[in-house]
């Protein structure tokens, strides 16, 4: 709850006391009633405020984050089944939700923001912005089984956009390999492995765009900087 004459100054109507004068004078409303009290607490998620007859809102400062989202969270604000999400991780007061997803059990860069626009640009195909991961596959996979993967993989009855993987290390039966992908469908990398006969044990996402997750450690968070904002809008 917040006293009205502080929320409109929030809102950037005018000075807290120029506020109170609006107030006395008769010019705001609160869930359609005018309101002359100057003490009247109001909750700004709940109240509609209205100052001149029109709608009153707060203009959030846009943030945007970098997580180094660990295994084990889900990528949404709420879970249903009580999981830990990747909310939990990035305490901030604004209202920020992720951009995109990342399985429960994938690890990796993952955006949050407050900004609307900024999440539909990254999420709409056409922007065709490169995703790059890291992933720990079972086996060795083929030139031919690469080039399959490269060339596009029928996945869900749709064929898959250009592709690439390649080998960094191969170990005990398995390989690292990195993999980018300009689309976002559903658990697509995971998909795509398996496509090849090469089913993911871990996987990472390590970049989005030029934007690198670098300097953090999984659980942790920064914003981004001018720069980082800028590549993206
Ligand atoms: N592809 C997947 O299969 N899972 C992810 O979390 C991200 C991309």
């Amino acid at each position: 709850m917040v006293r009205l004459q502080k929320y409109l100054a929030e809102c950037g109507i005018a000075s807290r006391r120029k506020c109170e004068e609006y107030i006395l004078q008769g010019r705001v409303k609160v869930n359609g009633k005018v309101v002359k009290e100057l003490g009247t607490k109001i909750d700004p998620d709940v109240d509609i405020i209205e100052f001149d007859d029109k709608i009153v809102r707060r203009e959030e400062k846009k943030v945007y984050i970098m997580l180094y989202k660990p295994a084990g969270y889900i990528t949404s604000v709420k879970d249903p089944f009580g999981r830990p999400t990747v909310l939990d991780l990035v305490k901030v007061k604004e209202r920020i939700y992720p951009v995109g997803r990342l399985d429960f059990d994938t690890s990796g860069l993952l955006l949050l923001t407050n900004d609307g626009e900024l999440a539909n640009i990254l999420m709409h195909p056409k922007h065709e912005i490169v995703k790059t991961y890291v992933a720990k596959i079972k086996g060795i996979p083929t030139k031919e089984e690469m080039e399959r993967f490269e060339n596009g993989l029928i996945i869900d009855g749709r064929k898959t956009a250009k592709a690439k993987i390649r080998i960094l290390n191969v170990k005990n039966g398995t390989s690292v390999v990195e993999i980018q992908i300009h689309e976002g469908r559903n658990r697509q990398v995971k998909k795509m492995c398996k496509a090849i006969g090469h089913p993911v044990i871990a996987l990472k996402r390590t970049k989005i765009g030029e934007l690198e997750l670098k300097g953090l450690k999984p659980g942790e968070w920064r914003y981004l900087t001018e720069d980082e904002i800028r590549y993206l809008k």
